[in-house]
């Protein structure tokens, strides 16, 4: 079976690699009906997260279940099913308290980018549909696997809402579904930070309500401007850098919360700095499998469409082209088919 390696910055083969198995009763082998290349994929493919040995990629994944475990109970062979890019087993206390993603026996799934995939804890991780989904909400169902929990994190963690105004920063898949969730939430105004053309669009067409071009602080500066001066209720930080950390903080009213879901990287916070800009941060690895069932429902009922974030699929034997593209901000999103 083949599946994504990345050798080294830039440098990501399809390659052959023993297919998946059963390895614990726990697990579950699922047929990827599609899978995807994600923003954090991009840290090591850019040698930002170095890598010490040839690494399969993906973690976002959706498809049939082939084989399950002797021990797995919720989950059968046939199912379509959606799951996490951690698996947990959904029972433990930090489970339980809705952080599947700090499960105390989480396991991280790797190697999406392939034809079949092994999921550790299928009871706790996987999600079944209703039925087999028709082939046009796939790509929907698939944002589930990640961004669109993780943006629904962002909006969740940053307190959205009705009636609240709401500022993104990032224009990637995960903060052009912070705004969908955020207008979702009720939001009242969604300011979306953005300086590309047909993601301002797609901004739009999710709900926002204005643009802000502007970075650093010309960017704060315009988001005061915008709202009376005091910042705006709730920020979703969805990018990761030093610049995109300190403009959330500084766009948040006092009293006001920041969902960051950016996975940081050479990020420093000031101790001074946070303490007289009075707001509220929560962020982290997105517990995806806590909003599954509840995103899972409004995209069966065709009540949001997240999947219009992938504006490029290819076919997975192109998987190094689907980084290229990404890498390059050519597409938003690549979504690849086995
Ligand atoms: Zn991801
Ligand atoms: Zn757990």
């Amino acid at each position: 079976m083949r599946v994504a390696v990345l050798h080294a910055p830039k440098d990501v083969r399809f390659e052959d690699r023993p297919a998946p198995a059963i390895t614990q009763p726990t697990d579950a082998v699922i047929r990827i009906a599609a899978t995807c290349v994600c923003g954090s994929d991009l840290w090591p493919y850019r040698g930002v997260s170095p890598i010490d040995k040839p690494t399969p990629m993906g973690h976002e994944y959706c498809g049939v279940v082939e084989e399950v475990g002797s021990a797995v109970r919720s989950v059968k062979r046939g199912q379509f099913v959606i799951g996490s890019f951690f698996a947990s087993d959904n029972t433990c206390r930090n489970c339980k308290a809705g952080y599947q993603t700090s499960c105390q026996h989480r396991e991280l799934v790797g190697g999406a980018q392939s034809g079949r995939l092994r999921v550790p804890l299928a009871d706790g991780t996987l999600v079944a549909t209703p039925d087999i989904p028709p082939d046009d909400l796939i790509p929907s169902l698939l944002t589930l696997s990640d961004v669109m929990g993780t943006g629904w994190f962002a909006a969740d963690a940053a307190s959205v809402k009705p009636g609240k105004t709401v500022a993104v920063v990032g224009d990637g898949a995960v903060g052009l579904l912070g705004v969908l969730s955020a207008k979702q939430m009720g939001a009242g105004r969604i300011i979306a930070m953005s300086r590309h053309e047909t993601r301002q669009k797609l901004a739009r067409e999710f709900g926002a309500t204005d643009i802000v071009t502007e970075r650093g602080d010309d960017g704060i500066a315009r988001i005061q401007e915008l709202t009376d001066g005091v910042g705006a209720d709730s920020v979703l930080e969805c990018v990761g850098t030093q610049e995109s950390m300190m403009q959330a903080i500084h766009s948040t009213r006092p009293g006001g919360s920041i969902g960051y879901v950016g996975v940081p990287h050479d990020v420093t916070l000031k101790g001074d700095e946070l303490f007289f800009a009075h707001v509220r941060l929560h962020g982290g690895p997105a517990p995806v499998r806590r909003y599954l069932p509840e995103l899972l429902d409004l995209v069966w009922k065709r009540k949001i469409n997240p999947g219009k974030v992938f504006d490029l699929t290819l076919p997975l034997d192109r998987v190094a082209e689907a980084y290229q593209a990404m890498d390059t901000r050519r597409a938003i999103k690549t979504l690849l088919q086995p």
